[in-house]
């Protein structure tokens, strides 16, 4: 069960939550999994800290790395209401928290749990090599990748095909409440640049090889 991450004001109680639910039932597996947004500057602390919580607790800490989609609405509290703003000054600190997050996972995955959810290749591609280093296979029960439906089938198709364990992420709900998150999505898809162009070409390739196979 993947408990989602939103807005940081409503955070703490889900994330006091979460891990009561994990110590509960994540003691011989990861049943209950938090999420963790590490546009967040605190995140990779927090990150340790539970990991901490868990070996004391005796439990499996399952922890969804994201890098998070609510950072304009984040920033424009923080200076509205006149308090630090809870996200990284840029892209390259959001990046470097999510791949050392992604690493300290690794590094414990006899404890850890860990979900690279991701559209950014190179984190992705991280992952799998830090796994193959250690000599664990992609499909080890406690890593899993996942896109949200729609997005980057290049890299979930491409992990599928190397054995990973690997799904695709799918909100659904009544319309009012999906398009906002569908705005994100076309929101974030303009600014990721390079990658999404190149996915753009992907696509076309494939279509095209589908056809000359019709
Ligand atoms: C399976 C799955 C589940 C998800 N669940 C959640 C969830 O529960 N909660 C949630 O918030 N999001 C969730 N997301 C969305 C996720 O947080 C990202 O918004 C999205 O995946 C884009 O980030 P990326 O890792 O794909 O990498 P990229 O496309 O490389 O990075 C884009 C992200 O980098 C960060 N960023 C961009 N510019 C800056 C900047 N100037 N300063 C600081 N940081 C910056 C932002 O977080 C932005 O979304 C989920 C995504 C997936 C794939």
């Amino acid at each position: 069960m993947f408990i989602d991450a939103e807005e940081t004001w409503i955070q703490d109680p889900v994330d006091a939550l979460t891990i009561l639910m994990m110590d509960t039932f994540n003691k011989t597996r990861c049943v209950v999994y938090n999420t963790l947004q590490h546009y967040r500057h605190d995140r990779l602390d927090f990150l340790k800290a539970s990991y901490e919580a868990a070996l004391e607790r005796n439990f499996i800490l399952g922890a969804k790395l994201v890098r998070g989609a609510y950072m304009e609405k984040e920033r424009k509290r923080a200076a509205d209401m006149g308090y630090p703003s809870p996200i990284q000054p840029d892209k390259e600190s959001s990046d470097r928290d999510y791949n050392d997050g992604v690493k300290f996972c690794i590094d414990h995955i006899e404890r850890v749990a860990l979900v690279v959810a991701s559209h950014n290749e190179y984190s992705n591609l991280y992952a799998a090599e830090l796994m193959l280093e250690k000599g664990l296979p992609l499909d080890h029960p406690h890593i899993h990748w996942s896109q949200l439906y729609g997005m980057s089938d290049n890299i979930t198709f491409n992990l599928a095909h190397a054995g990973a364990s690997v799904s695709k992420y799918l909100p659904f709900g009544p319309i009012k409440d999906v398009i906002p998150y569908l705005m994100r999505r076309a929101q974030e898809n303009t600014s990721v640049g390079g990658q999404t162009g190149r996915e753009l070409g992907l696509i076309s390739k494939e279509l095209q090889r589908r056809k000359s196979q019709a």
